[in-house]
């Protein structure tokens, strides 16, 4: 990050696009303890020591209408989103609102590669590895198959069974590489005699800010962050 003009610091704040979150996000009411960025896994590690930024610092770059130079920084990406530093932070600050609104302020085009091919592909798809339709119903139908015979008598992959009381979501890269992973969440659900169903479309599991359910039905995520 470049010298800031502190001159010009109370029009950034009059203009900043945060502005419009700070009542819920309490970003005001932080005194720069710290205590965000001494619980953040992100602080003092190499991927952040070239932009020397921690939650801390950022947070305050929110405060100051700083709007283009947190819009512009890896930090935010980088972030895992596990909230220890909203959780410990003693002025209840939203920081993770902060975060996502940034992230959100940044064009489709400039978003981290991975990411935005991660998306694109499930808003095509339905799924991160771009598996068709008809190839993932007939992996669902013979894993549930050869489950029957290996150990759990009776059972039938569920797909879109109607009134289920819970949805069940995949993983992409355990239909895509491990697929007798799966079996192991099916065994769960025949042990407990639950009543789930998975879905043909749009199943993939991995948080990439998609959300996908059906009326009436609990979702079940086996897998919550991009990998
Ligand atoms: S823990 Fe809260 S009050 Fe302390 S520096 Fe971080 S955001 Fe500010
Ligand atoms: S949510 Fe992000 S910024 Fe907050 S502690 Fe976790 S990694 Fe750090």
């Amino acid at each position: 990050m470049g010298t800031i003009d502190l001159s010009t610091l109370a029009e950034k704040r009059q203009k900043s696009i945060f502005r419009d979150i700070l009542p819920e996000s309490h970003m005001n009411a932080c005194f720069t303890c710290g205590t965000c960025s001494g619980g953040c896994p992100l602080t003092g590690m190499e991927s952040t020591k070239d932009e020397g930024l921690d939650c801390r610092k950022a947070i305050r770059m929110a405060a100051f209408g700083l709007d283009q130079e947190l819009i512009d920084s890896r930090f935010v990406w980088i972030c895992t989103g596990c909230q220890r530093c909203e959780i410990g932070c003693p002025m209840g600050v939203k920081l993770i609102k902060v975060w996502g609104a940034a992230k959100a302020a940044r064009p489709r085009e400039r978003v981290p590669g991975v990411l935005h091919k991660g998306v694109d592909m499930c808003l095509r798809t339905g799924n991160n590895m771009g598996i068709p339709e008809d190839d993932y119903v007939t992996l669902l139908e013979e894993l549930g198959e050869e489950l029957a015979e290996e150990c759990c008598p009776g059972f039938i992959t569920p797909v879109e069974k109607v009134g289920a009381d819970y949805l069940h979501f995949q993983n992409s890269k355990e239909a895509y590489a491990e697929p007798d992973d799966m079996k192991w969440w099916w065994k769960i659900f025949y042990a407990a005699k639950a009543d789930w169903t998975t879905s043909s479309k749009n199943w993939e599991s991995v948080d990439w800010a998609q959300a996908a359910s059906s009326p009436g039905t609990t979702p079940v995520n086996t897998a919550a962050r991009p990998t």
